[in-house]
Parts: C-alpha cells; structure tokens; sequence
C-alpha cells in the first residue's frame, strides 16, 4: 500500500468488515478498488485487471457505462425512493412492462424484491400461498435437485444442495425439503430418460405433499457450475403438470442471455409458474431482482384467505434500480448480445478444451459466456487469486472450480488475456510443482 489513507482502508476492512463466507479472525486478503471501467477493475494501487466474473454475473455490459449512468443520473434528479405501499412509478410500471414482454408469455405478473435470495423466498411462498388458497394445506414441501444454489436466506438455504449448502452447520432449523439426484445428461449428451428416474419417484411417492419444483434451468451456478441437458428440464416440465406440482425456475443467473438464450428454460422450450429474476437485471449496477408468475397462480393467491400476497420489503421496486433496470434492458436488447455471447463461447471451447488432458484437470466446460475448469483437488483461492492479479486478471475460484462469467462486452484481446492467464494459473496446478512449493 503506498500512500496512509489506502493503508488505513485495507486495515480497518481487515479488522471489521466481513466479506461473503470469510472469517473475521483469519481473514483472506482483499484487493481495494478505486474504480471501475469497461472491462477493467482498477485498484488503488493503479492496477488494471481485465474482469472476468461479471461481479458474480451481473455487469453484462461492462462497468461505468455511460448510458446506465445516465438512467441513474436522470432518475436521481426526480427521486431516489419512494415507498411502494399505495404509491407507484413510472420506472416500476415500465420495467415491469418489459419483463412481462421478454420472459415466457404465461408469466403475466411481476412482484420486485431486493435480491435474489429474497426473490426466491417470494416464489416459494407463492406456491405455499396457492396450494394454501386451493384448500391444499398438505401440499407445503418443495422438490429439488442436488447440487442446486438459491441463495442465503433460511428459504433458500433449505433448497441448496444439503451436501456443500449449509444444511450441516442448520440442521434442525431448516425446512426439510425433497431432493432428487443431480441431472447427469449434459447439454449435448443424447438424452438418457433412466436421468429423471430419481426426480420421478420422488414425485410418484410424494406429489400429494409437494407444492413446487424449484431448479436452476440448466445452469447449476454456486452449487457446482454444472451444465445439464434441456431435455431433463423438459422433462420436469412434462412431470410437474402430470404430477399437479408448479414449477418454479431460478433464472437469477442465467437470465438475460447468458448461455446464449435470453432465458435458459428456453432451450427447453418450456416456462415455470414462477420465475425469478436478478443478478444482471440492473446490469450489476444496483441490487434488484424480481419473481414474475402467471395469472392461475396470483388467481389463486387472490380467491381465498385474506386474499393478500404476504410480503412487501421496504425498498420494493426502488426507482433507481428499476431505472437502471430498463436501461440495461433496453441496452441488452439493441445490441448484437446473441452474437456476443457465441463468439465468447467459441473463443472459451478454443481456449480452455485443451486444459482437459492435463491429468489434474477433471473436467472443462463451456456454454453461452460460461468457461469452467473443474480441477481434481480443491484450490488454495488466495494464493492462486494473487497469481490471477499479478496476470492482470480477475477471477475469483471457488472449491475445485476455476472459471468465468465474463462481462457481454469483452473484446477477443482481453478474453484472450483471461484464458491465458486461467491457462498458465492451472499448469502450475501440476501436483510436482505444488508439492516443491
Ligand atoms: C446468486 C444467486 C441467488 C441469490 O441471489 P442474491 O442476490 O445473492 O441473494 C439465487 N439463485 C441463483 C441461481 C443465484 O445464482
């Protein structure tokens, strides 16, 4: 750190701000950003790193882009906030509007929140509130997939995968949920019907208890960045009808275009009864997300009981965020995003599918502007992000996992300089060189 005032701000971050999943006693190092731009992160120290994680998916479009910043401008001189009880807006109603035209033509109704994990507590109680108003009490647990990732809060929590979620560390306070075996098929893999077995007795035995499926549309994320087939998630759809289960799709971090579709359960040519929104939303600019249903579902809601859907954060539909929200929308739209998206693909499968013969490599996966590298052990994450930042680049590994999500933007230079440094980072994986260091 050169100057004091940077010093300053590294060490009181050490001593009393907590960063996502970190120890307040031994905490891992943290770089300090002063700005932001294109595709660099520029730290306080001047060093431009190349981005290569979108900040966990959400600025597609790059940073401090003239256009959102115009959307925030502008709305910041008429109002920041106001409530939304009794009172709406202009940028409410119109990202609204663009939501229910671009999500799946059943999904008809729109209700904002203020993240993604929280939008998915308002889907699942959704579905509890609709079997509840159809006189279906008994119908209150959910069905999932192993190795699925929804968020932090205890709703949420209770549908990641029990295994590396954190089932273990609250157990006996969280609700106690159906899980079926992962989906094994891959994207391309010719589709093997005995991979929904698992999912389908669970619904044969115990449909009459089960209100909703909830997934992640074939992109498992934080849960393992696994890629399955649409041909499983057809499946589930054809299932859930049969079944009289709803479907609800976690769409917070493939949606907006990027595996190459606008939304992922379009690849399997099918729609939820509820689905949520977040992540790129704002174009990673502010915190918004939303969970969008269809009429049968908000009907139902709305005939019994106090009629009432039972949620309503204070910060619900923040004008800002909407605002930015229908810039990054309308930004997303009138670009050449689908071809972006391809051309980061290819250049991803040319880059990284070589890394697959490397023994210590398990296994390298690519879909949309997704690139993972799937190691055979666990990586030491600060050592190997420091060799990530003395590259020039920023990517943040997690577990055996090392990949990324970069921004839409990104030129075949820099990406070329992201896939590079992901290449020589996981030679040194090599199990000798590790051992002598
Ligand atoms: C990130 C994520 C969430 C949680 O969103 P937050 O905004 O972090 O609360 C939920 N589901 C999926 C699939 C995600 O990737």
């Amino acid at each position: 750190m050169e100057n004091r005032e940077n010093y300053d701000l590294s060490e009181f971050d050490r001593a009393h701000i907590w960063h996502p999943y970190t120890s307040m006693t031994n905490p891992l190092p943290v770089y300090p950003v002063a700005a932001a731009e294109g595709v660099h992160l520029i730290l306080e120290d001047g060093r431009r790193l190349i981005d290569g994680m979108s900040s966990w998916w959400a600025a597609i479009h790059g940073y401090n882009h003239p256009v959102l910043n115009e959307a925030v401008r502008t709305q910041l001189e008429k109002m920041a906030h106001v409530m939304f009880g009794g009172l709406t807006h202009a940028p409410a109603v119109e990202l609204a509007r663009l939501l229910v035209d671009l999500t799946p033509e059943p999904l008809q109704h729109v209700f904002f929140s203020d993240s993604g994990s929280v939008s998915v507590e308002v889907a699942i109680k959704m579905a509890l509130q609709y079997w509840q108003a159809r006189g279906r009490t008994d119908k209150n647990r959910l069905l999932t997939v192993r190795s699925g990732y929804h968020g932090d809060t205890f709703g949420a929590m209770a549908v990641c995968d029990p295994v590396t979620g954190m089932h273990g560390i609250f157990e006996g306070i969280l609700a106690k949920h159906y899980f079926a075996d992962a989906p094994m098929c891959g994207v391309d893999d010719p589709w093997d019907e005995t991979d929904i077995q698992s999912l389908k007795t669970v619904l044969e035995q115990h449909h009459g208890e089960i209100a909703a499926i909830i997934m992640e549309p074939v992109v498992q994320g934080a849960g393992g960045m696994r890629f399955y087939s649409p041909h499983y998630l057809r499946r589930v759809w054809e299932l859930s009808r049969e079944f009289d289960v709803r479907l609800i799709l976690d769409e917070i971090a493939t949606g907006f275009g990027r595996t190459g579709s606008m939304f992922a359960c379009e690849k399997a040519g099918i729609s939820p009864d509820i689905m949520c929104v977040g992540k790129a939303l704002t174009g990673g600019y502010m915190t918004l997300a939303a969970t969008l249903t269809t009429r049968e579902i908000s009907d139902g809601i709305s005939s019994a009981g106090s009629g009432v859907f039972m949620h309503g954060p204070t910060f619900m539909a923040n004008p800002l965020a909407c605002a930015v929200a229908i810039a990054s929308l309308k930004l997303l739209l009138s670009s050449p995003w689908k071809k972006r998206v391809n051309r980061i693909e290819a250049q991803l499968e040319a880059a990284l599918m070589p890394l697959k013969t490397l023994p210590w490599v398990s296994d390298v996966r690519i879909l949309g502007a997704i690139g993972v590298v799937e190691l055979d052990h666990a990586v030491d994450m600060a050592h190997m992000q420091r060799q990530f930042v003395e590259k020039g680049v920023w990517i943040r590994p997690f577990g055996k996992l090392v990949y990324t999500m970069p921004p839409y933007i990104i030129d075949t230079s820099h990406l070329a300089r992201i896939t590079g440094a992901m290449a020589e980072v996981i030679r040194l994986e090599d199990p000798e060189k590790r051992s002598v260091t």
